[in-house]
C-alpha cells in the first residue's frame, strides 16, 4: 500500500504530496484525512494522508514511521474546503488545513494534551429482590434519573456505593472531563414580535440572507429561534460572533436556552480548552457552535444553518498570516455544501453586503424597530471647534452636565474613547484638519524617517507643514490620549466609580466577562473604554453613551474610514436606552458636518449608504470595484522596490480593465528589519487577476530575498 502525504513544512516552496510506503502493521489503520509521521530528508515531519493507492510511479519509496490519529480529522468536506481555500487565497494547501484545525492538532502540539477523566456511576442491575438500606435507596433514586458523578454519591455513603458495586447493581463509568465548567443561566424564551416572526418564516433555502436590524431589534432572539428549528430537524448550527469581547454575553444567552448543546470556541480559551470543545463537536456531543472567525471550520455534520452576527466586523477577515481568508466566503461555501441558509446580521451592514442585497444576490430581511417599540436614543452632536475652549479636559460642558445628571439618578454611563488605529497621521489640534491624498481621498500617513506625508495606496507624497493650512495655527500633530488619562479626568470631576476597559485591562482570562458582570451589577457608574465597549453589550441601566472623540476613526487611512466611523458610532449609540428609560447619546467631534456623523445622529443607515455609494463609485472603490493588495516584503529595501516596480510594469502590460496603484510603502513600512511595499489592484473580474497572480507567486517561490503575499478584498491596507 502507498499513501500520498501532504507534509507540514511551512516553507513556501514545499506544498506537495509525497508518496510513502505503508508498513504491513499499519495498513489496517490507514485512512484518508489522518495525520502520519514520515521521514523527510533528515527530518521527521507530520503530514496528512490525502491519497491511498496500490502503487507509486516512483521507486525507492520511504516508509511512513507512525500514525498520529485513529479518527479522521479531515473529513471529505474539510478536504474539499481546503482546496477551495487554497484557490481563493492563493496560499498553500497545508496552511489552509492547519487553519481549520485547533492548535493542539497541529504539528508539534499533538501530544501535549492529557485528557482528564471523571468517574460516574450508572444503574445496571436489578434491585427489586434486594432489601435496601436507606442510603442505598437514596443512591438508587438518584441514579434512576441517569448517571451521577462519583463524588456526589460518595458524599451520601461510601460503603453503600461499594456494596451496590459489589452486588452488580451499579457500575462505574469513566467519561472524559471537559475543562470548561458551565454555570447555570436562565433566560426566558420570548414570544417573537410579528416582525421577528416574519423574518424567521422567510428563511427557507440555501440562500445568503442579510438581516438588517437596528440595534436592540431582537436579532439574537431571531437567531435562537432559527437554531431551535434546526435542532427540531436534527440538524446542527454555527454562530459566528466578532471577537471574544462579544462572546460571554451571547454565549450565556445561548446557553440559557440550549444548555450543553453549545460548544463555544473563543479566543479566551486555552489551547487545551479549545481542543476539548473541538472534540465535543467532532463527536456530535455539541450541536451548536458559537465562536469567532475560525469557528467557521467547526467539524459539524449535517449543518442546518450558519449565522454570522455583526457581519460588518473586520474580524471575519484573516489579514495576517496566510491564508488571508474571509469567514463569510467559507460560510457561503459550507452553506452550499450542506444546502442550508446563511444569515448575515447587522445594524450597519457593509456597503458590499447591502449592495448585494439590493441587487438580489442576498435576500434582504429587515427589523426596522426596536423590540417593544423602544425608541432609538436621541443623539446630540457637540462641535468641539466651538466647545474646546469651554471644556474641562476632554469633556465639553454638555457632556459634563449630562454625566452629572445620570449619576444623580443612579443610572449608568458608557464612554467611548475612539482610539486611532495602527497608523500615525498628522492632524490639527485646533481645528481637526487632516491631510488627505488628492488622488485617493485617503488620510496621509506620517513617515518619520523622511519627515513626509505619504499615501499608502498610490504612493503620493508631500512634505510636512508646521502650520495648519486650514486655520493657520501652529498646532499640528495630535499625540492622542489614552483611557487612563480620561479616567483621571473623570475621577477628578465626579464622585464616581469608573470601570476602564481596553485591551490592556481585559487580557486576563475571563476578565472581560467579570467586568461586564460587575458593571451590570452596578458596582461601577461609568464604563470607559475603546472600541471594545461598542459591541453587542446589553445593559438595562445605561441611559447615556458619550463619545469623547468621534474623529480618530475618520482619519484612519482607509477608504472605509467613513463607513467604519458610522458603524462604530451607531453601534455604540445602540448601547443606550435599551430598557424602559429613554437613552441619550452625546458625540464630541471636530467634524460636526461630516455625513458619517450627521447620519448617525438621524439613525439613517440608508441615507449614509446612498451617499457613501456615490463616493465609492466616483473613486472606484468597493462595491464598484474589487480590491486586491499585493504585499511585497524583504530585507533589502532597494531590491524589493525594484522587483515591485517590475511586477507593476508587467501587470500594466498584461492586465486590462484593472487599475494598478503603487508600489507604495505599507503603513508599517519597516518591521523587524523587513521592508514592506504594496501594490493595490482595483478590478472587476477576479479570474483574470487570479490567474496572473498565480504566475507571479510561482515566479518568486524559490527566491528567499522577497516574499509575496496576496490579500484579496483586504480589510485595512
Ligand atoms: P439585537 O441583537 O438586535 O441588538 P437583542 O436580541 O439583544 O437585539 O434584543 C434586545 C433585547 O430585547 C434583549 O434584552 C432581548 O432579551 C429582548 N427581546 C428580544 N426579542 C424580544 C421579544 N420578542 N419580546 C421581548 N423581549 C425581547
Ligand atoms: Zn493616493
Amino acid at each position: 500500500m502507498v499513501v500520498g502525504v501532504l507534509v507540514e513544512l511551512s516553507s513556501k516552496n514545499i506544498d506537495k504530496v509525497f508518496d510513502y510506503k505503508v508498513p504491513d502493521d499499519l495498513v489496517s489503520s490507514i485512512k484518508i484525512g489522518i495525520r502520519v509521521i514520515v521521514p523527510f530528508g533528515r527530518m521527521e515531519l507530520e503530514g496528512f494522508i490525502l491519497e491511498i493507492k496500490e502503487d507509486s510511479e516512483l521507486d525507492n519509496l520511504k516508509e511512513i514511521i507512525d500514525i498520529k490519529d485513529r479518527e479522521i480529522i479531515l473529513n471529505d468536506e474539510l478536504l474539499e474546503l481546503g482546496n477551495y481555500m487554497r484557490d481563493v487565497t492563493l496560499s498553500t494547501l497545508i496552511s489552509c488545513f492547519q487553519t481549520m484545525l485547533p492548535k493542539a492538532l497541529k504539528a508539534k502540539n499533538g501530544n501535549v494534551i492529557n485528557k482528564k477523566f471523571d468517574t460516574y456511576y450508572i444503574l445496571v442491575g436489578d434491585y427489586s429482590e434486594i432489601k435496601l438500606t436507606e442510603p442505598q435507596q437514596e443512591i438508587i433514586n438518584l441514579l434512576k434519573n441517569g448517571e451521577v458523578l462519583r463524588k456526589n454519591l460518595v458524599d451520601i455513603s461510601l460503603s453503600s456505593v461499594n456494596t451496590l458495586l459489589k452486588k452488580g447493581i451499579i457500575e462505574e463509568e469513566k467519561k472524559e472531563h471537559y475543562r470548561l465548567d458551565y454555570k447555570d443561566f436562565k433566560e426566558d424564551k420570548h414570544i417573537l414580535t410579528s416582525e421577528q416572526q416574519s423574518v424567521v418564516d422567510s428563511v427557507c433555502d440555501n440562500s445568503t440572507y442579510l438581516l438588517y436590524g437596528v440595534t436592540g431589534s431582537g436579532k439574537t432572539e431571531v437567531y435562537m429561534e432559527l437554531i431551535e428549528k434546526c435542532i427540531n430537524d436534527g440538524k446542527t448550527s454555527i454562530v459566528l460572533v466578532p471577537e471574544i469581547s462579544l462572546t460571554p454575553q451571547m454565549v450565556n444567552r445561548f446557553r440559557a436556552r440550549f444548555g450543553d448543546r453549545i460548544a463555544a470556541l473563543h479566543s479566551a480559551l486555552s489551547d487545551g480548552e479549545k481542543y476539548d470543545e473541538w472534540r465535543r463537536i467532532y463527536r456530535g456531543e455539541a450541536s451548536i457552535v458559537i465562536g469567532a472567525r475560525s469557528a467557521i471550520f467547526a467539524p459539524l455534520n449535517n449543518i442546518g444553518i450558519i449565522i454570522i452576527d455583526e457581519e460588518h466586523s473586520d474580524s471575519y477577515k484573516q489579514s495576517d498570516p496566510n491564508p488571508r481568508y474571509d469567514a463569510i466566503d467559507i460560510a457561503k461555501w459550507r452553506s452550499k455544501y450542506h444546502n442550508c441558509p446563511l444569515i448575515l446580521g447587522s445594524a450597519t451592514p457593509t456597503l458590499e453586503s447591502f449592495a448585494r442585497a439590493n441587487k438580489g444576490v442576498y435576500k434582504l430581511l429587515t427589523l426596522p424597530h426596536r423590540v417593544n417599540g423602544k425608541k432609538l436614543p436621541e443623539v446630540i452632536i457637540v462641535d468641539m471647534n466651538k466647545e474646546i475652549r469651554k471644556s474641562k479636559g476632554h469633556f465639553s460642558p454638555i457632556l459634563v452636565e449630562s454625566i452629572e445628571k445620570r449619576l444623580s439618578l443612579s443610572e449608568q454611563v458608557i464612554l467611548l474613547l475612539n482610539r486611532r488605529g495602527y497608523a500615525s497621521f498628522v492632524s490639527c489640534k485646533n481645528c481637526g484638519y487632516t491631510f488627505k491624498c488628492p488622488n485617493c481621498d485617503i488620510t496621509l500617513t506620517y513617515h518619520k524617517s523622511s519627515n513626509t506625508l505619504r499615501c499608502h495606496y498610490c504612493g503620493h507624497g508631500e512634505k510636512v507643514f508646521t502650520k495648519c493650512p486650514e486655520c493657520g495655527e501652529e498646532s499640528l500633530n495630535d499625540l492622542g490620549v489614552g483611557t487612563q488619562r480620561i479616567e483621571e479626568e473623570l475621577t477628578n470631576m465626579f464622585d464616581c466609580r469608573v470601570l476602564r476597559m481596553d485591551f490592556d485591562t481585559t487580557s486576563g482570562k475571563g476578565k472581560h466577562e467579570e467586568m461586564i458582570n460587575s458593571f451590570r451589577n452596578h458596582e461601577y457608574d461609568i464604563l470607559l473604554g475603546t472600541q471594545i465597549v461598542a459591541k453587542g453589550l446589553d445593559f438595562d441601566n445605561v441611559t447615556l453613551v458619550g463619545v469623547i472623540n468621534a474623529d480618530t476613526s475618520l482619519n484612519i487611512p482607509d477608504f472605509r474610514s467613513s463607513e467604519n466611523t458610522f458603524s462604530l458610532l451607531s453601534q455604540v449609540a445602540g448601547r443606550s436606552g435599551r430598557s424602559s428609560r429613554e437613552g441619550q447619546v452625546i458625540i464630541q467631534t471636530y467634524n460636526p458636518d461630516h455625513y458619517a456623523i450627521s447620519y448617525t445622529k438621524m439613525h439613517d443607515y440608508l441615507g449614509f449608504y446612498k451617499q457613501e455609494m456615490m463616493i465609492r463609485r466616483s473613486l472606484k472603490y468597493p462595491p464598484y470595484y474589487y480590491l486586491c493588495n499585493i504585499k511585497i516584503s524583504g530585507k533589502n529595501s532597494d531590491y524589493i522596490y525594484g522587483e515591485a516596480l517590475k511586477i507593476k510594469r508587467s501587470m500594466e502590460r498584461n492586465l486590462h480593465n484593472t487599475i494598478i496603484l503603487g508600489p507604495s510603502a505599507n503603513t508599517i513600512f519597516k518591521l523587524n528589519n523587513v521592508y514592506r511595499y504594496n501594490i493595490i489592484l482595483k478590478y472587476k473580474d477576479v479570474n483574470v487577476i487570479r490567474n496572473y497572480l498565480i504566475k507571479i507567486v510561482d515566479h518568486y517561490k524559490a527566491n528567499s530575498k522577497i516574499k509575496i503575499d496576496i490579500d484579496f478584498n483586504p480589510r485595512g491596507i
